[in-house]
């Protein structure tokens, strides 16, 4: 038998290994197993079996082992990878890899070994400590040799030992999963348990008459139960279990850390809205066939009351449930909201998690134990059965699209999933994306909408401060008086005020006065963040760090200075023209501490804080009651961005900014400042007018051709040196071009915007047709037929449907 194999590469190919009769019942379809590749071991999945290979039977390896006692995936995700894998131009490899949760991973190991046993003289030249430990060791792993062996010579000894003729074998072998289910000890009563014998002069009971009452009145109990009434009672119950009176089991233990549920909570009524939303949506759940939803409603309108009805109504027939939710948004409020009405039926899955909560979730979902499934973009692959109704919540987010490999967009995956599996699919947001005003408009969509908010609760009045005209605050460069006066006023009324910047740092960029050169990363061209919190100068898209220094690297001279916004220097600002208020910093600086969210919500709750300056994590979907007044420092920080997406994602991030105002009893206000007055996203954001903006947006993407009108393919084309780079774009355009049918444009090579990028010289190649398919034809037939050679050092990488053109 042959076993196809996807290993987590990026290639578009798998590969064929021979699979031993041993292990060909385990071995079946959506495994996993280790298999050696080049001179190692590595983990894969068997997507296929097949009677032959069109290998040469010399060339065909034969798979090491299988890993996990269960296959981990079904057909369907299978199936359902393998489109993503071609439709995104990447591995299926890469996509089963992503499909698996980080606890699911497996472990390798370098073990070393004598390859003969080795007179005393070779240990001459090490250290004392390693001198020993060898001294004993018939066998040993890199990773207690790393830990021993700091001396450079003991290194160099091991290098030597490890060549051909030396004393030492290096071999590279499967450690086991990363994380593995966690199993706890029952004991279990037996028929021939007998009432323990009477001790006449026994005051008191003896452990063992304690453990079978407590068998007879409870039946089969964790050996937890035991422990809280003695220490120990492993001895005891080993001799019952020689008697034959128990039975010992190790059981699944159900979860980790065992979830605090939130008290039931009963299903609201639904207002008339509502109601005629859940109608439609329960009316496709009955015909149990594909339906595509948008459910289009601001903040607070009562999306997610609706889509608990809907996932209520899915369950009850017997269908499971996928709600997506943007990755930052996955605060405590929603997952207890579903926990409160669906208990344990829920799983969350979660990169804030640790690696064997996630691993014990991801067992309950594939299971079949927990069958509601909530999650950033990758839970699009949680292993349920019967999927009926899928759930993206903001689905305009764009944390939904993965900027590394594979690059796939969760929302748009989630509607494909629903279509295979006879699904229905809603769409939820207050601004809905073009692509899917786009699919509105072809019927692809049903639109449903929510008008209100709940309560009738009124939409905040929206200012635009024109930054060109509006006088500043004196002293301070930054705020507009009628913004400061805004503050004010808000203070000392006891409200809480949001100041919004879509950049963290204390400024944008670190300039010298006297030579006008500013500081760039060693890495990226790209310049450097000050942060005043870490005294730092940061690199936003690598790690480079370095301090600021005294003098201008470049002219010697002490001019350097830090220019422009962050939002470090609007608390300070604030700080000064308010030195009593109390100040929160929401930005992603601030919320690296896992459960800092949570924290810094429930003190804002709390009036814990007056002012919460932050970047756009503050606009994604929270309550906050008290808060009355959203200023928005610059608009044109997200306006001025290259990328024809920059007006939409201005419009949606200031209008959920503005969102956050009056959501408790008293009306909010909003003061956007921006150089820019008369933008039409600017003017739809004042005006609360969606179908304006999206009107206004859509007839400007037509007239463009670009997307959601016209399908793109991104070719990132890198390498070391900066000619290497022009060169390879310049030949694989040439290729793409004379290859191009089917009204494929290939526009340019052309430099991209951010030149060098972790030290690789970049260009771009954009692909554009009517739709994306004949794109992946043209593809298709330049990487996979004859090949299209490329250097070691170089690389190119495609995306398809990019949201990133930097
Ligand atoms: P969204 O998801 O659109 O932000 P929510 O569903 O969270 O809206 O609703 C906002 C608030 O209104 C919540 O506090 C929710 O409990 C309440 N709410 C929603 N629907 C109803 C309803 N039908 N009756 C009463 N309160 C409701
Ligand atoms: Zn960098």
């Amino acid at each position: 038998m042959i076993a196809e194999v996807a290993l987590n590469l990026p290639l578009r190919r798998t590969f064929d290994y021979r699979l031993p009769a041993k292990e060909a019942e385990q071995v079946l379809p959506g495994s996993r197993v280790i298999v050696p590749f080049g001179t190692r071991l590595r983990a894969g999945i068997v997507v296929g079996l097949k009677p032959t290979s069109p290998l040469p039977a010399a060339r065909l390896k034969t798979i090491q082992r299988g890993a996990d006692a269960a296959t981990l995936f079904a057909p369907e995700l299978l199936d359902f990878t393998r489109w993503i894998a071609e439709y995104y131009f990447c591995g299926w490899g890469e996509v089963l890899e992503a499909a698996l949760p980080s606890g699911m991973g497996v472990r390798f190991r370098t073990r070393y070994r004598w390859h003969a046993q080795p007179p005393p003289s070779a240990l001459e030249g090490l250290s004392p400590r390693a001198r020993t430990f060898l001294g004993q060791a018939d066998e040993w792993d890199a990773s207690q040799w790393n830990r021993l062996a700091e001396d450079p010579a003991d290194r160099q000894w091991l290098w030597r030992q490890l060549r051909p003729g030396g004393l030492v074998e290096a071999r590279y072998e499967y450690a086991g999963l990363k994380a593995r289910q966690r199993t706890e000890r029952w004991v279990l009563p037996t028929t021939t348990a007998a009432p323990p014998p009477g001790r006449r002069n026994a005051k008191r009971e003896t452990r063992r008459e304690i453990i079978l009452r407590v068998l007879r009145q409870e039946g089969e109990v964790p050996i937890g139960r035991l422990k809280a009434l003695m220490k120990d009672p492993g001895a005891v119950l080993r001799q019952l279990a020689r008697e034959g009176s128990v039975a010992l089991v190790e059981r699944p233990l159900e979860q980790r850390s065992a979830v605090a549920m939130p008290p039931p909570e009963p299903f609201l009524p639904l207002n008339p809205e509502q109601q005629t939303a859940y109608a439609a949506i329960e009316g496709a759940l009955e015909q149990e066939a594909y339906r595509g939803f948008l459910l289009q409603g601001v903040t607070g309108s009562g999306k997610t009351e609706v889509y608990l009805h809907a996932v209520r109504a899915a369950r009850a027939r017997a269908r499971s449930c996928l709600l997506l939710v943007p990755e930052i948004a996955l605060t405590a409020a929603i997952v207890d909201r579903f926990r409160s009405r669906f208990g344990a039926e829920v799983a969350v899955l979660h990169s804030g998690m640790g690696e064997g909560e996630r691993f014990d979730e991801w067992n309950r979902v594939r299971e079949g134990r927990a069958t509601i499934v909530i999650g950033p973009r990758s839970a699009v692959f949680a292993p349920l059965k019967n999927l009926g109704l899928v759930v993206v919540d903001e689905e305009h987010d764009t944390s939904y699209k993965q900027d590394e490999a594979p690059r796939y967009h969760g929302r748009d995956s989630a509607m494909l999933r629903a279509l295979r599996n006879n699904a229905v699919v809603v769409l939820g947001s207050a601004t809905p994306s073009m692509e899917a005003e786009r699919n509105v408009a072809l019927g692809k969509l049903t639109r449903l909408r929510l008008h209100r908010r709940v309560e009738d609760r009124p939409l905040p009045r929206v200012d635009i401060l024109d930054l060109r005209a509006t006088p500043r605050q004196p002293g301070c460069a930054i705020f507009t008086r009628p913004l400061v006066e805004a503050l004010r006023e808000t203070l000392l009324r006891r409200e809480q005020a949001i100041v919004f910047l879509n950049r963290r740092g204390y400024g944008n960029l670190v300039r010298c006065t006297l030579c006008e050169e500013t500081l760039v990363c060693a890495n990226c061209t790209i310049t450097l963040t000050y942060h005043q919190a870490q005294q730092r100068l940061l690199c936003h898209r690598c790690e480079f760090a370095r301090v600021l220094p005294e003098r201008c690297p470049a002219c010697n001279g002490e001019g350097l200075q830090v220019v422009g916004l962050g939002t470090e220097r609007i608390e300070q600002e604030i700080a000064t023209l308010f030195p009593t208020a109390r100040l929160l910093r929401m930005d992603s600086d601030t919320l690296r501490r896992r459960g800092e969210l949570e924290r810094m919500m429930a003190a804002i709750r709390g009036r814990r804080y007056d002012v919460i300056i932050g970047t756009q994590v503050l606009s994604k979907g929270h309550d906050f009651p008290y808060i009355t007044l959203v200023g928005a420092v610059l608009a044109d920080v997200s306006l001025n961005i290259p990328d024809f997406r920059a007006p939409e994602r201005t419009f949606q991030i200031l209008t959920q900014m503005a969102g956050r105002a009056g959501r408790g009893e008293r009306p909010g206000r909003v003061l956007i400042q921006t150089y820019n007055p008369q933008h039409y996203s600017l003017l739809a954001v004042r005006g609360h007018d969606t179908e304006a903006f999206a009107e206004a947006e859509l007839a400007l993407r037509a007239a463009r051709n670009a997307p959601p009108f016209a399908g793109q393919v991104m070719l990132w084309v890198s390498a070391s040196k900066p000619a290497a780079a022009e060169k390879l774009g310049g030949r694989l355009a040439r290729r793409l071009r004379s290859a191009a049918r089917e009204g494929v444009a290939v526009l340019g090579p052309a430099e991209a915007p951010i030149r060098k990028l972790n030290n690789r010289y970049r260009w771009m190649i954009l692909l554009r047709a009517p739709s994306v398919a004949p794109i992946q034809r043209l593809l298709r037939s330049v990487f996979d037929g004859p090949r299209f050679g490329i250097g070691v050092k170089e690389r190119v990488t495609v995306d398809v449907d990019p949201y990133n053109l930097l």
